[in-house]
C-alpha cells in the first residue's frame, strides 16, 4: 500500500504540481538532505563547515563533490559505516557471481567503471530499491496499456536492483550486452517480449537481423548512452514500433519519458543545476549546458549533493503533456565527447594569427555520418590531437566508395565551420562492442 502511494505521489508531481510547487518541495527535500548528511556522514559535517543552510542561495554556495572526491573518502561519506575496501570487494565478488544479494542484508551494492576508467561504487538502501517498479510504472514512459511488462533488458552489468524490479505487474529478464547477437533474437522470439531494453549501440548490433524478429516489441526503451534523433528514427523504421529514452546514471534517476515522448528531469528524485561554458546558468533552449551539478533527493545511505558530472545536454521547451518538470530535448553526450579543430576565427579573416581551437559537438558530428550513407551501421571517431581525427566506419555491406565519400562530406561541413584544412581518415572495419566492462564510447579524445 505504501508503495502505491509513492506511485501516486510521483504522478501528481510530474503532473499536476506548478514551478513554483516544485521549488518549495526541492528547497524542503534538498534543507532535510544536508541536515542528514551533516548529521550522518562525516565526510559532509567537515566539507559544511562554516556553511550554515537557510536559502537556496546558501544552498548554492556548498562546495561541489565529484567521483574522484566520492570515492577518496566513501567510507568517511556514507552514513552506515561501510569501509570502503570493503564495498569493493563486496562488488567486485557480486559481479563475479550468479547470486546477487544484498551487504549487510539491507544494501545494494552498484559498481561502475565510467566513462574515464576509474571505478565508481554506490549504496542504495533495499527500502529505496523496492520501491523501484513503482518508480518504473510512473516514470518509464511505457503506457500502462503494456501490462504485464515482459521485458527483456540487455545491459553490460547486472545488479540486485534489478531483480528488485520484478513483481507481478513486471516481469524482467537480464542479458548481457556480451550476448552473441543470433542468441539474442532468439531469446527476443522465444519469450515472445513486449518490450525491449537496451543501450543503442547494442540496438545497432542488431539492425542487420531485424527482421528475424518474428512478434514486434511495442515499445523499445534505450539508455546508458546517446540517442541521436536521426538513429530514433532508424529504430522506429527496423524494429516497427516507438522508440523512448531513458536517463539513468549510478548517481539518480535523472529524466524519464512523458505521454508525449518528451524526456522530462525527475525534478522530485534529483535536483540538477545546469551551467554553461562561461559558468552561467542555462534556464533554456539556447544554449547547451556543459557543467551538471546533481544532487540525489532520495538516496539517503550515500548522500551525493552537488555532485558534478559533464554531461552535455539541451533543455527543450514546455511540454504539451503540462508537466512542469524541465524538459531536456537532446541528451548530447560528455563534455570529454566534444571534437577540437583548428580554424579561423568569425569574421576576423584568415590570416594565420587568426586561428583558434573550434569545437564541434558530438552530435553534430554524428549527424553528418548518419547522414551521410544509410549503409553506416555504426561508426567512430578517434580525435588523436587537435585538427586530426581518424574515423572508422562499420558497413551493413561492402561499398568501396563509403570512405572517400565520407571524407569528402565531413571536409564541407568542416569548412563551413571555418576549418580549412582537418586531417581526417576514414577507415571501413568491424566495430564490436567493448568486452570488458567499460561503456562503448563513440567519440575519444586522445588527449
Ligand atoms: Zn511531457
Amino acid at each position: 500500500m505504501a508503495r502505491l502511494i509513492d506511485y501516486f505521489r510521483l504522478l501528481i508531481h510530474q503532473r499536476f504540481y506548478s514551478e513554483a510547487r516544485i521549488k518549495k518541495y526541492q528547497q524542503k527535500q534538498l534543507k532535510k538532505l544536508v541536515d542528514f548528511a551533516v548529521r550522518k556522514s562525516p565526510f559532509y559535517r567537515d566539507l559544511y563547515q562554516g556553511n550554515p543552510f537557510g536559502s537556496m542561495e546558501d544552498f548554492r554556495r556548498l562546495p561541489l563533490i565529484n567521483k574522484q572526491m566520492m570515492m577518496d573518502h566513501l567510507s568517511q561519506l556514507n552514513t552506515i559505516g561501510a569501509n570502503k575496501e570493503e564495498l569493493i570487494r563486496f562488488a567486485l565478488e557480486a559481479e563475479g557471481s550468479k547470486e546477487i544479494g544484498y551487504y549487510r542484508d539491507e544494501y545494494v551494492v552498484g559498481m561502475s567503471s565510467g566513462t574515464s576508467g576509474s571505478m565508481g561504487i554506490y549504496l542504495t538502501s533495499k527500502k529505496l530499491t523496492r520501491k523501484l517498479p513503482f518508480v518504473f510504472l510512473a516514470r518509464s514512459g511505457i503506457p500502462l496499456s503494456l501490462l504485464p511488462y515482459n521485458i527483456l533488458f540487455f545491459l553490460r552489468v547486472h545488479s540486485q536492483a534489478f531483480e528488485d524490479i520484478n513483481s507481478p505487474f513486471i516481469k524482467l529478464k537480464y542479458m548481457s550486452t556480451m550476448t552473441e547477437i543470433p542468441q539474442a533474437i532468439d531469446e527476443i522470439n522465444r519469450r515472445r517480449i513486449n518490450i525491449l531494453m537496451a543501450p543503442p549501440s547494442f540496438l545497432r548490433l542488431l539492425l542487420p537481423q531485424a527482421h528475424e524478429i518474428k512478434k514486434k516489441p511495442e515499445i523499445i526503451l534505450t539508455y546508458a548512452e546517446v540517442l541521436t534523433p536521426e538513429e530514433k528514427q532508424i529504430f522506429k523504421d527496423k524494429f516497427g514500433c516507438p522508440v523512448i529514452e531513458i536517463y539513468q546514471a549510478s548517481e539518480g534517476q535523472m529524466a524519464s519519458t512523458c505521454h508525449y515522448g518528451n524526456l522530462h528531469i525527475n525534478e522530485d528524485l534529483v535536483y540538477i543545476e545546469l551551467y554553461d561554458e562561461q559558468g552561467r546558468e542555462v534556464t533554456g533552449p539556447d544554449r547547451i549546458t556543459t557543467k551538471m551539478i546533481v544532487t540525489n533527493l532520495v538516496n539517503r545511505t550515500q548522500p551525493l549533493i552537488r555532485y558534478e558530472m559533464n554531461d552535455l545536454v539541451r533543455l527543450g521547451d514546455k511540454c504539451p503533456c503540462g508537466s512542469n518538470f524541465r524538459v531536456i530535448s537532446q541528451i548530447i553526450g560528455r563534455s570529454d565527447d566534444i571534437l577540437y579543430f583548428s580554424g579561423y576565427k568569425e569574421g576576423d579573416g584568415e590570416a594565420e594569427g587568426n586561428r583558434e581551437i573550434i569545437h564541434i559537438f558530438p552530435d553534430v558530428f554524428a549527424r553528418w555520418v548518419i547522414t551521410q550513407n544509410p549503409n553506416i551501421r555504426e561508426f567512430r571517431v578517434v580525435n588523436r590531437k587537435v585538427n586530426q581525427v581518424t574515423v572508422t566506419i562499420d558497413l551493413f555491406r561492402e561499398e568501396p566508395e563509403a570512405g572517400a565519400d565520407l571524407k569528402a562530406r565531413l571536409l564541407a561541413e568542416l569548412s563551413e565551420y571555418k576549418v580549412p584544412a582537418p586531417e581526417i581518415e576514414v577507415v571501413c572495419a568491424p566495430i564490436s562492442l567493448p568486452t570488458d566492462k567499460n561503456k562503448y564510447k563513440r567519440f575519444v579524445r586522445e588527449f
